[in-house]
């Protein structure tokens, strides 16, 4: 080997170790740099770390003084907690209503005081007592009052209910009366929580309910019951079942209706139905309902202020059976009363048929050459005969009133004259006593009515006839006014007064019951039936009037009426010539008389110089008076009004003198009569004193004398027929006529009466109302039916005892065209046939005077 090439080689060598050495480095270097990287990591981690752990550190100190707030915060609401549940046990203790948790195993768990309290010495009855055992114990031990329930049962039946979903609540009672309503409600633990409420208040508005006679009911505004007693629960059998809280008041109805128990409601349920729903929007309702099976309930209801409505059902079944019998009762008793009205009629027909005989006959008996002491037997039966047929006539017309069959015939009349008539006819029995009649009619009030004119007749001959009856001095006073109620009818005010005996203010009410009298001893003397006043009473209420008494005891009567009456149309105008006399002196020696006289003269325009006595006319008289006329009283003391006619004369007046008597016969027959221009009956008649007054305007002398009653004429005989199957009346009524120029033939009864017509061919025909085989109701249809063909017409003329009310009817029905009723006046039969005498007949020849 060379050296060069060992150098190379050495060379070589080295270089390589060279190289090896500078990567040798190199890699020492980069090995360096790596663990410097890694040393600066691991410090920076060593940071890091440090950090964390600093930061851990004060976490741990926040979370430890986190956790000691929450441990406070927990201990604090524990004891909240426990002071709640305290407070609330407190508050559970002192309610009155009881409270109870039973846990899964029906446990009692706790209780409150008020639970517990019925059962204070039973200590068992404590946390742990299983329900059943207290049932048990409350049905054994006499806690609770179960009735007749048996206890076992009870019990049982206590269990059972806390088996049911949801359980209903349950009123239960303890032994001391208190009641509970139970209420249990199943927890989610299966346990029981039971609340018992006090209801024994309400219990005993519920017992009170109850105990009520009948049905109560409570529905709320929905119209759906609340509550209801037993009594409405059970108003009809089957009803219990529907009848309970929440059902409807429609419910209920329609069950009614379904069994068919509303009795009106048959055939028209639905109609009914709907009637009877449609009362509930009443406020109140106060109706009765009957039942089908004869049952009766008055149904009363009000609305409560919630909209509500509390209602009784109250059972008037034997009520409405009382009332039907008192019904039945009261028709039979009114039957009876008829039937005693019929009697009183038909006895009243029966007294009056030979009463007509008794006082027909004796009239004619006075009319005959008689003795005097057989004129006073036979006046005598005459004046008892027509006393008797006025006692007879009053029970009659209270009878009609009384059966309800009076009927008032209405027609135009003049009230004036009725009052004037009235005043006529008991003129005779004043001037017997020597009292005086008095009339004072309203001037300006008409006198044409539409009334019945008989029946006030009646009453104002009952009421002045009273007056006259009880008075002995003085007069009576017969006031008329009125006023215009309203168009064409006048409200009048008529008044009777006396100044009689007067009546005690404490029989005031009683005169006017039936019989009633004033019984004392100054009454007894005076005859009567006691039933004037209560007709009277009545036809005024009849009419729709009143009738009132004022009276002064010892001083007199004033008996009054007011009664509103139309007036009648077409009254006739008063006459027309004009009174001319323009000054008139009035004697009178009494006031009212002479206030009447000057004021009803004074309206008709002529002046009044009034003067008290006959000296003092005489005295105005011869100073120069200007009068045109003298109206004078017939009697006054000292000098009368003839003596004043005379003593006028005498001092040479010329003047026309009008006396005004109640006894004009007398007065024309007393001396100074041939002075008199006229002389008019008291009391005075406005019309017959302008009538007078007019005529003496035109004539200035005395009236002529009336017109001859009779003057012979030419002419047959008037033929009249009376149907009468009387034997006495017949007699009766032939003896009437006998004075009259006329046929007479009589039939016995209905049949005879018809024959006779064919035959007799009778101008006129009384035809008697009661006879048998043909009555005079069917003669007189059989008359009319044979006069159709020829268009003839026969009046006929009732006659009948029948004063019914209904008969007069019944009688101008069958065609008969007047009615009188018996007992028969001459003077009626003789007017009457005078009215009805054909113009072709000889005159009939007798007067119709009374
Ligand atoms: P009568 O007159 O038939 O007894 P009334 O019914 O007419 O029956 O009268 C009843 C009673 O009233 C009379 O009995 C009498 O006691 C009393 N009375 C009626 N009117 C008067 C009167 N004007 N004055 C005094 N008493 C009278």
């Amino acid at each position: 080997m060379d050296i060069a090439e060992r150098l190379a080689q050495e060379r070589r060598a080295r270089l390589a170790a060279e190289r090896l050495l500078d990567l040798k480095s190199r890699e020492l270097h980069a090995a360096n740099e790596k663990l410097a990287l890694h040393a600066r990591a691991l410090t920076e981690q060593i940071v890091e770390q440090r950090h964390a752990a600093a930061s851990a550190r004060s976490q741990a100190e926040v979370l430890r003084g986190q956790n000691s707030r929450f441990l406070s915060d927990l201990e604090r609401a524990h004891t909240a907690a426990v002071m709640a549940e305290r407070r609330l046990w407190d508050s559970i203790n002192t309610i009155r209503d009881g409270f109870a948790v039973f846990d899964a195993q029906h446990r009692l768990v706790m209780a409150n005081k008020a639970y517990l309290r019925p059962f204070e010495g039973h200590p068992e009855v404590r946390p742990g007592i299983v329900y059943a055992d207290l049932a048990q114990l409350c049905a054994h031990r006499g806690v609770m009052r179960i009735g007749d329930e048996p206890p076992d049962d009870w019990a049982a039946r206590m269990c059972a209910r806390w088996d049911l979903d949801p359980i209903p609540p349950q009123d239960t009672q303890f032994s001391d009366g208190s009641w509970v309503r139970l209420i249990d409600r199943r927890s989610r633990d299966g346990g029981m929580v039971t609340l018992a409420i006090d209801i024994t208040e309400q219990m005993r508005v519920v017992a009170g309910i109850e105990a009520l006679q009948d049905g109560f009911v409570l529905f709320d505004s929905q119209d759906r019951v609340v509550m209801c007693n037993d009594r409405f629960r059970t108003r009809y059998p089957g009803a219990e079942e529907v009848t309970r809280p929440g059902a409807t008041f429609e419910d209920l109805i329609r069950d009614g209706l379904s069994r068919g128990v509303y009795a009106e409601a048959e055939g028209r349920e639905e109609e009914w139905l709907a009637e009877r729903l449609s009362w509930q929007s009443m406020p109140e309702i106060d109706t009765e309902q009957h039942f089908a099976d004869g049952r009766s309930l008055r149904i009363l209801e009000r609305r409560t202020p919630d909209g509500g409505r509390v209602g009784l059902r109250i059972d008037i079944t034997e009520q409405k059976r009382r009332e039907a019998e008192l019904e039945a009762a009261r028709a039979a008793a009114e039957a009876a009363n008829r039937a005693k009205s019929a009697f009183l009629a038909n006895m009243s027909h029966e007294i009056r048929t030979p009463m007509n005989g008794v006082v027909g006959m004796a009239e004619l008996l006075c009319d005959t050459a008689l003795t005097e002491e057989q004129r006073l037997f036979a006046e005598t039966i005459k004046s008892s005969g027509e006393a008797l047929l006025v006692i007879i006539n009053d029970i009659l017309d209270y009878s009609k009133i009384e059966a309800e069959k009076l009927t008032l015939y209405p027609e135009p009349f003049d009230l004036e004259r009725v009052i004037h008539e009235v005043a006529m006819l008991l003129q005779p029995r004043a001037r017997g006593k020597g009292i005086d009649i008095l009339i004072d009619y309203d001037m300006f009030l008409p006198t044409r009515f539409i009334g019945d004119p008989g029946r006030l007749r009646q009453v104002l001959t009952n009421l002045v006839g009273n007056a006259v009856k009880f008075t002995d001095s003085g007069h009576v006073l017969i006031r008329i006014v009125g006023i215009e109620a309203e168009d064409g009818l006048q409200q009048l005010h008529v008044t009777v007064e006396d100044t009689g005996i007067g009546i005690a203010p404490q029989h005031l009410d009683h005169i006017f019951g039936e019989f009633n009298q004033v019984e004392d001893a100054a009454n007894r003397k005076f005859e009567g039936t006691g039933l004037g006043l209560a007709i009277t009473r009545r036809l005024i209420e009849r009419m729709g009037g009143a009738v009132w008494v004022e009276s002064d005891p010892g001083r007199g009567s004033c008996f009054g009426f007011r009664l509103a009456l139309p007036v009648a149309e077409g009254a006739p105008p008063m006459p027309g010539v004009p009174i001319t006399l323009r000054r008139a002196l009035i004697v009178d020696d009494q006031f009212i008389n002479r206030t009447i006289l000057q004021r009803q003269l004074e309206t008709a325009g002529v002046e009044t110089v009034v003067c008290r006595s006959g000296a003092e006319a005489l005295e105005a008289l011869a100073q120069g008076s200007a009068v045109d006329v003298v109206l004078t009283d017939h009697d006054m003391p000292e000098m009368d009004g003839l003596a004043l006619a005379a003593a006028i004369r005498a001092a040479g007046h010329r003047q026309p003198i009008v006396l005004l008597s109640s006894n004009p016969a007398a007065a024309r027959a007393g001396t100074g009569a041939q002075y008199l221009a006229a002389t008019l009956q008291k009391p005075i008649l406005r019309s017959e004193l302008f009538g007078r007054l007019r005529a003496l305007s035109v004539t200035e002398a005395p009236a002529p004398p009336p017109a001859p009653v009779s003057a012979p004429l030419a002419g047959r005989a008037m033929r009249v027929l009376a149907a009468e199957d009387n034997r006495t009346n017949q007699l009766v009524f032939g003896k009437m006529v006998r004075d009259l120029d006329i046929e007479l033939e009589f039939a016995a009864n209905g049949r005879e009466a018809v024959d006779l017509w064919h035959s007799f061919h009778p101008d006129l025909i009384f035809m008697d109302i009661s006879m048998p085989e043909m009555d005079g109701k069917e003669a007189a249809r059989a008359i009319r039916a044979a006069e159709a063909s020829s268009g003839a017409h026969v009046p006929i003329v009732a006659l009948t005892a029948h004063a019914m009310d209904g008969d007069e009817a019944a009688v101008l029905a069958a065609g008969i065209d007047r009615y009188m009723t018996k007992p028969l006046r001459k003077s009626a039969i003789v007017r009457m046939i005078a009215e009805m005498a054909p113009p072709m007949a000889r005159q009939i020849g007798a007067t119709a005077e009374d």
